[in-house]
C-alpha cells in the first residue's frame, strides 16, 4: 500500500505489487508461529475504506502505507512451530497479501473441509460474505415468510445468499444487478423480480412489486433513496455496504450500518452458521458464482475491479494451486 487515494485508487500509484523481498523457507525463525504459502486471496469492497489517513476513525484499522495489504486468505502449512497447526493444514486467516508470511498460531483457523468444498469457499459462501448474510438476516432483519424483500447487488457473494436465505424463509424477493449477465443469474437462483439498475426504470419496478417489508442495501447512493421511497411503515433497511461511494472522496464514513465481525463476536463464534449454511451448501441449496484472476501480481487489480462492480460473482485471487 503505497498512498492514500483520495477518490479511486489507480494501480501503481496507490498500490503496487512489489516482488523485491525474499524469504527463505528452510531458515525463516517462525518464533513459535507458523509458515504460511498464500493459495488464494479475497479482494472485498470493504478494503477501500481501510486505504485511508489513519486519524480517520473507523470500525477496521487502516492499511499501513508500505505494508501490504491484508484480508481473509485460504493458505496451506508449510513449517510450524505451533501445536495447533501441522504441514499440510490448509487455514484461514487475515493474512498479508504476499506468496508467503510467517504467522502468529492465534491468527489463522485450521479448514476442516469435511464436506470437501472448494477452498475458495471459505473466503466466500462459508466465510466472511456468507456470514453477513446469514447473520444480517437473523439478527438484524428476522425475515418472516411472505414478506417482501428488495436486495441490492444482489449477484455479489453477499447479495446472492441473502437471496437464497430469504427464499428459504418463503419470502418475495426483488433484486438489482448492474449487467443482463448478472440479472440472468438473480433469476438462476430463484428471485420473484430482477432489474438492471442500469437500464431499468427501478422506481417503476419497486412501484409494480409492492411496498418492502426489508431493503437489504449493498451500495448505497440513488438505489437507497429510491428504495426509502417504497418502504413500508416501521419496514427494515439493513445498511450492509455503501459500495457507491466508496470512491467518493473524504466524506464516505457518516452512516452507521452492522458490521459483521460485530456479530460473530457477540454471538462468541459462528457456530450457528457453519451448521445451517454448511449444511445447505452440502445439499445443494445455495447457487453461488466465483470470478477468479491468476497470480498474486494481478492482485491490485482484481480489488480495483470490485469496487468497479467488473466482478460476477465472488472474486477470488489464484497465488497457487499447492
Ligand atoms: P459484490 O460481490 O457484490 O461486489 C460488489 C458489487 O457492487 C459489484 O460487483 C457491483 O455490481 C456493485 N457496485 C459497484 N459499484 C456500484 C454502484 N455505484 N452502484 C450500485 N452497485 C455497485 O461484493 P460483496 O458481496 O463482497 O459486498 C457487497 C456489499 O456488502 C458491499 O457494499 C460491502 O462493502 C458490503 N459488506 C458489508 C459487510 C458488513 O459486515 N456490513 C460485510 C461484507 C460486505 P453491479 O454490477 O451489480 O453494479
Amino acid at each position: 500500500f503505497r498512498a492514500i487515494p483520495k477518490d479511486w485508487p489507480v494501480l501503481g500509484e496507490h498500490i503496487v505489487c512489489d516482488t523485491s523481498s525474499t524469504i527463505d523457507l528452510e531458515e525463516q525463525p517462525l518464533d513459535g508461529g507458523v509458515l504460511v504459502k498464500t493459495l488464494l486471496l479475497s479482494p472485498d469492497p470493504y478494503m477501500r475504506g481501510r486505504m485511508r489517513d489513519p486519524k480517520v476513525k473507523s470500525y477496521i484499522w487502516p492499511f499501513i502505507l508500505g505494508q501490504p495489504v491484508d484480508n481473509w486468505t485460504v493458505g496451506i502449512v508449510l513449517r510450524s512451530e505451533s501445536e495447533k497447526f501441522k504441514e499440510g493444514d490448509y487455514v484461514v486467516g487475515v493474512i498479508p497479501w504476499a506468496s508467503y508470511n510467517v504467522m502468529p498460531a492465534s491468527r489463522l483457523e485450521v479448514i476442516k473441509n469435511e464436506n470437501h468444498l472448494p477452498w475458495s469457499y471459505y473466503i466466500g459462501l462459508l466465510g466472511m460474505p456468507g456470514r453477513t448474510a446469514y447473520y444480517g438476516l437473523k439478527k438484524i432483519v428476522d425475515l418472516k415468510e411472505g414478506q417482501k424483500i428488495f436486495v441490492s447487488a444482489g449477484s455479489g457473494a453477499v447479495g446472492s445468499v441473502v437471496i437464497q436465505l430469504a427464499k428459504l424463509r418463503g419470502a418475495q424477493v426483488f433484486a438489482s444487478a448492474g449487467s443482463e449477465e448478472k440479472v440472468a443469474f438473480l433469476k438462476e437462483i430463484g428471485v420473484d423480480r430482477a432489474i438492471n439498475y442500469k437500464t431499468d426504470d427501478l422506481d417503476e419496478a419497486l412501484e409494480e412489486f409492492g411496498e418492502l417489508d426489508v431493503y437489504w442495501d449493498g451500495v448505497g447512493g440513488p438505489t437507497l433513496d429510491i428504495a426509502f421511497k417504497h418502504m413500508k411503515d416501521f419496514g427494515v433497511v439493513v445498511i450492509c455496504g455503501l459500495i457507491s461511494s466508496y470512491n467518493d472522496g473524504e466524506n464516505q464514513y457518516g452512516i452507521k450500518g452492522f458490521i459483521i465481525g460485530d456479530i460473530v463476536a457477540a454471538e462468541g463464534g459462528s457456530r450457528a452458521f457453519d451448521e445451517e449454511v454448511g449444511e445447505l451448501v452440502k445439499q445443494g441449496k445455495i447457487k453461488y458464482k466465483e470470478h477468479y484472476t491468476k497470480g498474486i501480481e494481478n492482485a491490485g487489480q482484481a480489488l480495483l475491479d470490485v469496487l468497479k462492480g467488473n466482478n460476477f460473482g465472488k472474486p477470488v485471487v489464484i497465488v497457487a494451486d499447492k
